[in-house]
């Protein structure tokens, strides 16, 4: 066991304080201070640039921060190195779609759990009884994983024959078979179709009810809206808003940095409408 810094909180899984990382005189992220409750979606939406990915970079352990230190279940996980924020619980898919695509669909989340679990491979190399033992270990943990994923099935087809929105739940099953506490997901829509959207929010909203935290960065506001209990507002790097969905639709700061500072009053206003009318449609939506 590693000694915490503070008695973990139930009502906080991941707390961050004062966050930033500066790349040369680029602020990337900065100043960014919040918290991730077990049990709620969380979006996290904003401009393109607006230190999103970085974000993700930086609390599943990717990047190491320049000022700011992050928590996880009342843990230090500042410092720590990615194979070990992994085992803590953090698991996140990637803007892009990383997946082997010459490799099995089963391959791919048997990876997903090896790479991120393993800090050193020589028992692989050497064949070790060790190894033998994490192998099955890891092919266990796939079949879950991809089951969660809604790829049952699917496990020996080859990853490269898959639609663009199975691609997208092969990324997500790797992510799943670390058996995280908390999933982050980058842009999972993007790319994939109106109904492949709808489907994948579906199996989102799963894994979310079977008690995984998800947090997830989204440019398609219909997802956004049926499936974030919380949003959190990047630009340039800082957070401006947070709260419901309906609150931080409403917010001017948020208006604005979507808008931008020079956008004419009556193209503001068409926004806003427009983003009204989803918002009716998505509630009708709702009740259907
Ligand atoms: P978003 O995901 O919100 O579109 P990003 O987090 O990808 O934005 O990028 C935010 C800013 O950080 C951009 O200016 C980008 O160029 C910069 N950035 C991100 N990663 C790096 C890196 N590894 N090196 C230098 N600059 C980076
Ligand atoms: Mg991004």
């Amino acid at each position: 066991m590693l000694a915490s810094d503070h008695p973990a909180r139930p009502d906080v899984l991941l707390e961050f304080d004062d966050l930033g990382i500066r790349f040369g005189g680029n602020q990337a992220v900065q100043g960014v201070t919040g918290r991730i409750t077990p049990g709620v979606i969380t979006a996290i939406i904003g401009p393109n640039g607006a230190g999103k990915s970085t974000f993700f970079n930086l609390i599943s352990g990717f990047y190491k921060p320049t000022s700011g230190r992050i928590l996880f279940g009342g843990q230090d996980i500042t410092k720590a190195p990615t194979h070990e924020v992994v085992r803590l619980g953090i698991a996140r898919t990637f803007q892009t779609t990383t997946i082997y695509k010459e490799l099995s669909v089963l391959e791919n989340a048997v990876l997903g759990h090896r790479v991120r679990t393993n800090s050193g491979l020589w028992d692989a190399l050497l064949g070790t009884g060790r190894e033998r033992r994490q192998r099955a270990a890891s092919t266990e943990a796939a079949h879950v994983a991809l089951a969660r994923a809604g790829l049952a099935g699917q496990e020996h087809t080859l990853a490269g024959n898959l639609t663009q929105e199975a691609q997208k739940r092969v990324s997500i099953a790797m992510a799943l078979a670390t058996e995280p506490k908390v999933l982050l997901l980058d842009e999972p829509a993007a790319g994939i179709n109106p109904e492949e959207t709808v489907n994948l929010t579906r199996t989102i909203r799963e894994l979310a009810a079977g008690g995984l935290t998800v947090v997830l960065i989204e440019h398609k506001m219909s997802m956004i809206m049926t499936l974030a209990d919380h949003i959190m507002v990047l630009h340039h790097g800082q957070k401006i808003a947070e709260g419901s969905p309906q609150q931080v639709s409403r917010d001017p700061a948020v208006i604005e940095a979507y808008l931008g500072g020079h956008a004419e009053p009556h193209v503001k206003q068409a926004a806003t409408e427009e983003l009204a009318a989803e918002q009716a449609q998505i509630q009708g939506g709702h009740h259907a």
